[in-house]
């Protein structure tokens, strides 16, 4: 393992600690798919990850959110402890946001009853303000003018823009993506990189998994590069570009880049 330089000399030590995971593991029955995982993430900070398909990726982000379970090690959210107790997950709906690969937009309902869903059904906000919440956040994704129409009707950089929308409303702390724009076209990739990056310069904490290392170089605070379920390099975002410690990291650097 290369040595990873410790938090405490990074700059962003002063903020709080708003994900940690500590020495956790996870399993699909007998294989080992995330082994020994340590990181924190403080608020504001953007992380984003990297690593070759099946390195276990989707499953750390997953893991975070209670998408899956781990089985050994900690995972503390905003300062919770995340078991199997049903508030814990309530908790976690409410603090973090993820956006998809695919944008998993139900295509019956209007882009506007999308995005209000979850505040009406799930927070129990009352509708009227839940489409005042829905709006701004479409106008600032650049969709007001779309509300009435339905997921079929828009582009996929569009779709997405609404999926970002759609989890912005639910007002959480934190917003994790899972190769976002990885299902888009190239000319709707830089539509949909923009209000992320939007989103970063107004301060929200990310975790990132894209391979889109233009955008990666620009807002990540921290990369972290993942092969075969472990952290194999876990730096600043220049010391990771201009210096990778690791054989395996340069060598995928490389082939991306
Ligand atoms: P990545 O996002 O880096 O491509 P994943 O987290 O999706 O990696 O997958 C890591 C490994 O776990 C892969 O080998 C994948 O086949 C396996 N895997 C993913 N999901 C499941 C599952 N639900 N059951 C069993 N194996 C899985
Ligand atoms: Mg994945």
């Amino acid at each position: 393992m290369p040595e990873v330089k410790p938090l405490e000399e990074r700059p962003l030590d002063k903020r709080p600690v708003v994900i940690e995971m500590k020495g956790l593991n996870k399993w699909y029955d007998k294989f080992h798919v995330l082994k020994d995982i340590d990181i924190q993430v403080r608020q504001g900070e953007k992380v984003v990850i990297c690593g070759p398909s099946g390195s276990g990726k989707s499953t750390m982000i997953r893991t975070i959110n209670r998408l899956e379970e781990h089985q050994t090690g900690h995972l503390i959210v905003d300062g919770t402890e995340m078991t199997d107790d049903v508030k814990n997950i309530e908790l976690i709906r409410r603090e973090v946001g993820m956006v998809f690969q695919q944008f998993n937009l139900f295509p019956h309902l209007s882009i506007l009853d999308n995005v209000t869903i979850a505040p009406i059904w799930v927070r129990k906000m009352p509708r009227k303000q839940a489409e005042e919440i829905a709006m701004t956040y479409l106008e600032r994704v650049g969709i007001s003018e779309q509300a009435r129409k339905f997921p079929g009707q828009l582009s996929g950089g569009q779709q997405q823009r609404v999926a970002i929308a759609r989890a912005l409303t639910m007002q959480p702390k934190i917003m994790l993506f899972d190769e976002p724009t990885s299902a888009l076209d190239p000319e709707m990739i830089k539509e949909v990189l923009d209000v992320m990056r939007e989103l970063a310069d107004q301060g929200m904490t990310m975790m990132c998994v894209t391979h889109e290392m233009g955008f990666a170089r620009e807002v990540a605070d921290t990369m972290v590069f993942m092969d075969q379920g472990q952290i194999v390099e876990y730096a600043g975002c220049n010391d990771f570009f201009n210096n990778p410690r690791e054989e395996r990291c340069k060598a995928f650097l490389d082939q991306i880049l």
